[in-house]
């Protein structure tokens, strides 16, 4: 081992960034801790402004012959990527559980295998990628989509290489070159990653990937003239600072920011189903963008809910990632732990109840939180926690269902549980939210497109949408 590979969980990772083929370290590093046991995993290179400025010059060599690479050969290169993600699923999975805490089995079930069908899907949607031809007065017009240059994707810490793979799989497949920034608190597949694709042939300086803290480079990299596209996950504090900076250029911005997204429960419902429902939103310790955290019941159920809630959400272990038998791991950091209570004691403070929770666990965990007696303009029920903490309110009429799902600043989804056909068709089109789910949750096919509304996003990806974003869309009109 090098001073620049770490072995974590068994799986030697290199711990510095990856510009144009090569690995360049940086004169300082900064800490990755595992939030299972607060262990240290790893010590990153901290990028400065000249690393992300040597990579923005790494993709902007490397765009010219990517970009003339036959559509073929990108697709077959994607393929190859995603062969290597499959070959490497058991250490992919087992490094992101100890970054990040979330279970291994969702790792090795469903993340790394949609992060490999990530590759697949845009390679294949990239060659049938195509639009008729259609006739103005004897004019052909041709719609093309040419690659539009070197892009940098940012990414959050909560699904690492899936929201990577969503960004780096459609941007590479529209002939763009890449510069990949993962969260500072998960950085170590981004590093697995950079290594299959050197692995499946990638040409050097197609992918790059810069390790640090946003508030460092982040400017360099959302400010650079060479940069033709952001597409950013994250928070919208970011989203909002990224979009001044993206500003300079009027580069194109991609956002898929936070939520405070309901299920709304109606007395028709399935209510086993209903309850399902709402205990999954505890999924990955609450820290999902889509889950519905606002759980809202029509009035003559909501005693009922709340019983069969408790006894199932009683059943959820909390414990050790890694361990068959855990249904929720620990929450991200110190840090974050400390911001989802200060929600909590607040909202206590203001007069809510803790039906369940509303305290630390053990560890880095937190208590399975469901909080009634709020208010609806209160920070709880406007303000994304992100940790696993639900509120509960009532409500007599679906108009006011409506009112109450509709009446925070943020549209990133919505769920409605009912057995009326016809309600949840008149429901679901009143609701502001980029993906609705009548009766299901977090069923998503990648050729939807998928974004939020108001502050939960700016745009859509997914399908033909991602190709809209990373190409530059261009209409050739002939004469006969
Ligand atoms: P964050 O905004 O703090 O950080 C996200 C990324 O932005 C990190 O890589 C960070 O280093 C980088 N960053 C920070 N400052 C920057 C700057 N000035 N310039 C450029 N980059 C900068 O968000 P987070 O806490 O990592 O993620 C949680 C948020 O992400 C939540 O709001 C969640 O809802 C949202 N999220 C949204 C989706 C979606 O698809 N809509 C998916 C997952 C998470």
């Amino acid at each position: 081992m090098t001073e620049h590979l770490s072995t974590v969980a068994g799986v030697a990772v290199d711990t510095r960034h990856w510009i144009g083929g090569e690995r360049v370290a940086s004169a300082e590093t900064f800490t990755d801790v595992s939030p299972i046991d607060g262990s240290t995993l790893a010590e990153i290179a901290r990028g400065t402004a000249m690393d992300a400025a040597a990579a923005v010059a790494a993709a902007k060599a490397a765009f010219p012959g990517w970009a003339a690479t036959p559509r073929a050969e990108r697709a077959r290169l994607l393929h190859a990527i995603a062969d290597g993600v499959e070959k490497r699923l058991e250490d992919l999975a087992i490094v992101e559980t100890h970054d990040n805490g979330a279970l291994l089995r969702s790792h090795r079930r469903g993340v790394m295998p949609r992060a490999a069908h990530n590759f697949r899907f845009f390679a294949d949607w990239l060659l049938k990628l195509d639009h008729e031809d259609f006739d103005t007065r004897g004019h052909t017009n041709t719609v093309s989509w040419d690659p539009a240059g070197p892009c940098v994707l940012i990414t959050p810490w909560n699904a690492p290489l899936m929201l990577a793979t969503w960004k780096v799989a459609p941007a590479l497949a529209a002939g763009n070159t890449v510069i990949l920034k993962p969260a500072e608190w998960t950085p170590l597949t981004a590093s697995l990653l950079a290594d299959i694709a050197a692995e499946a042939g990638l040409p050097a300086g197609v992918l790059n990937v810069v390790q640090g803290y946003g508030s460092e480079i982040g400017d360099v990299l959302t400010s650079h003239p060479d940069i033709r596209r952001i597409s950013f996950t994250g928070s919208v504090p970011t989203a909002k600072r990224i979009s001044a900076s993206a500003a300079a250029n009027l580069t194109p911005l991609s956002l898929e920011l936070g939520g405070k997204s309901p299920l709304l429960v109606f007395a028709d419902t399935d209510l086993d189903l209903a309850v399902d429902l709402a205990v999954e939103q505890y999924d990955n310790a609450g820290q999902v963008c889509l889950a519905a955290t606002r759980v809202l019941v029509e009035e003559p159920l909501v005693d009922e809910f709340t019983r069969r809630f408790v006894a199932k959400a009683a059943e959820l272990r909390q414990g050790d990632p890694r361990e068959a038998t855990t249904d929720i791991g620990p929450n991200i950091h110190p840090r974050q732990l400390e911001k989802i209570d200060g929600f909590v004691q607040r909202a206590i403070a203001a007069g809510a109840r803790a039906v369940i929770g509303g305290h630390r666990g053990a560890g880095q965990h937190y208590a399975p939180t469901l909080l009634t007696d709020v208010a609806q303009d209160s920070e709880i029920v406007q303000e994304e926690v992100f940790g696993p903490v639900l509120t509960l309110q009532t409500f007599t009429t679906e108009d006011e269902a409506v009112r109450l799902a509709n009446d925070t600043r943020f549209g990133l989804a919505a769920t409605v549980a009912t057995g009326d056909h016809e309600r949840a068709e008149r429901v679901t089109a009143q609701l502001v939210a980029g993906t609705v789910w009548a009766n299901c949750f977090f069923v998503r096919d990648l050729r939807a497109p998928f974004g939020g509304s108001r502050h939960s996003g700016v745009g859509r990806e997914g399908g033909t949408w991602s190709f809209d974003f990373y190409c530059d869309v261009k209409n050739t009109v002939s004469a006969p």
